[in-house]
């Protein structure tokens, strides 16, 4: 373990003034929780949190090991896994190679992936088929249709690779662009890390952790891990209701409650995510009491 890292890799680092001091307890709070839990939930964005940054998106990854403890998670029974990503569903059943898939929300929880393959995918109506229409044909015209992502109800576009400079005068052509069509077609624009998106404005992951929520029981423990600005709305509406944890290797202003950097500290949680799931179905006495 890095020498600069406290005894845990799960501790939360002292001496940052913007972080909560307790974090620490929590975390550990929060396992204690899981190894009596009857059931839990796993709620995770995918680009950044469990697969690393790649300049061709086709091929970003998750960190090693993350699949396949992912995969022992779920075959442990005890947790309810779901990713929730900007991308489409079916994209992180590619990337993830989880074999049975978790249940995965795509565009930003617009999109419903279940563990059975059915899918729901959003309507969209008139006026937003339009405005990404227009939106598309506008990068098109600016020579960027190749950094271009179409999704179901939404257009994004992605300058990872770019240069800083290119980047932000690409932000500023596009966002000059898209602001207008976004406004006329009641659509949202929004930065994420790594390029802008503009897509339909009634439902953020925030949405989707609610959704979850409304189908566990009150007493489940429920984690959240992310790592981008689109899964504040995630945290925010997970609140102290669960483990709010920002995957980022350098920290940031969040409303998550703990930091972990990846890949070592994560894997480590899902480590101790799937230890205390075997140590919770090896208790007889904590399912006697459930
Ligand atoms: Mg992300």
């Amino acid at each position: 373990m890095d020498s600069r890292q406290p005894e845990s890799a799960l501790a939360v680092r002292a001496g940052m003034e913007a972080f909560d001091t307790h974090s620490g307890a929590e975390l550990q709070a929060f396992f204690a929780n899981l190894r009596k839990a009857h059931r839990s939930a796993l709620l995770l964005d995918y680009d950044g949190t469990l697969a690393p940054f790649q300049e061709d998106r086709d091929r970003a990854f998750p960190y090693p090991g993350v699949s396949m403890l992912l995969g022992e998670i779920m075959s442990a029974g005890h947790t309810r896994v779901v990713v929730i990503s900007g991308r489409r569903a079916g994209d992180v059943v590619c990337l993830l190679a989880v074999d049975p898939h978790p249940e995965i929300w795509g565009v930003h929880g617009l999109q419903r992936l279940r563990p059975n393959g059915s899918c729901e995918s959003p309507e969209i109506d008139e006026i937003a088929r339009q405005a990404l229409a227009e939106a598309a044909a506008s990068v098109e015209q600016l020579g960027l249709g190749g950094l271009v992502e179409h999704k179901p109800c939404s257009i994004a576009l992605h300058w990872r690779g770019l240069s800083p400079e290119s980047q932000a005068e690409t932000r500023n052509l596009v966002r000059q662009k898209w602001q207008p069509v976004a406004d006329r077609g009641r659509m949202l624009l929004h930065d994420f890390d790594g390029g802008i998106e503009l897509r339909r404005a009634d439902r953020d992951k925030g949405d989707a952790v609610r959704d979850v929520l409304r189908e566990l029981a009150p007493e489940t423990p429920v984690a959240y891990l992310g790592d981008d600005l689109t899964d504040e709305d995630a945290f925010q509406a997970l609140g102290k209701r669960g483990l709010t944890v920002l995957v980022r290797p350098e920290y940031r202003p969040t409303a998550a409650a703990t930091w972990l950097q990846p890949p070592a500290e994560l894997q480590e949680f899902l480590a101790e995510w799937l230890e205390a799931c075997r140590t919770a179905q090896r208790e007889p006495a904590h399912r006697a009491s459930r």
